[in-house]
């Protein structure tokens, strides 16, 4: 819903499903590569993740965190992805810290829920300070709103069924 929405350009609807590897019409597959020359690559601790800006910043830092070969969405998710979903969220405290940001009470990070999200490539935003969002920030990235869903709650949902709830309780 952010910054990548604009380079998607209409990402939207095309089922990545859960399959791995490369989608050379997916940006993030290509931003991944180095394939987009516009978006530079930030220090990472992880080979199989990457970090950069978001193009569209909702807040004074805004990164998103994307693991290297193409996954799905947050939809498609299983509980044996959470040690990645947990490494991200490492990369993402990483890269807060790098700039000298560590109140980590003031962190807005979490998913956004198709289909309010224009990119299928599962990415986590990592926005900062959470105090300081602007107006359609704090709407596009609201605590656990049912399109944008925060890693805790998301873990939980692992364990509860609770996705398979939302789905359907989602009708448009
Ligand atoms: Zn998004
Ligand atoms: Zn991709």
């Amino acid at each position: 819903m952010a910054g990548e929405e604009a380079a998607a350009g209409g990402a939207e609807g095309r089922d990545a499903g859960s399959g791995g590897g490369y989608d050379g019409k997916c940006v993030f597959c290509r931003i991944a590569r180095r394939e987009e020359p516009g978006t530079a690559l930030l220090p990472c601790e992880y080979e199989d993740l990457v970090c950069f800006r978001d193009i569209r910043p909702g807040a004074p830092l805004h990164y998103l965190v994307v693991p290297v070969e193409h996954m799905g969405n947050c939809k498609t998710l299983k509980a044996e992805h959470i040690p990645v979903v947990k490494r991200m969220m490492e990369v993402g405290k990483a890269v807060l810290q790098r700039n000298n940001f560590s109140d980590l009470n003031d962190v807005r990070m979490g998913f956004h829920w198709p289909p309010f999200c224009s990119i299928s490539h599962l990415h986590l935003h990592v926005l900062a300070p959470a105090s300081q969002l602007g107006f359609l920030s704090r709407l596009v990235y609201r605590i656990n709103s049912y399109w944008f869903i925060t890693v805790s709650i998301m873990q939980m949902s692992f364990s509860v069924g609770f996705q398979l709830q939302a789905e359907n309780a989602i009708s448009f």
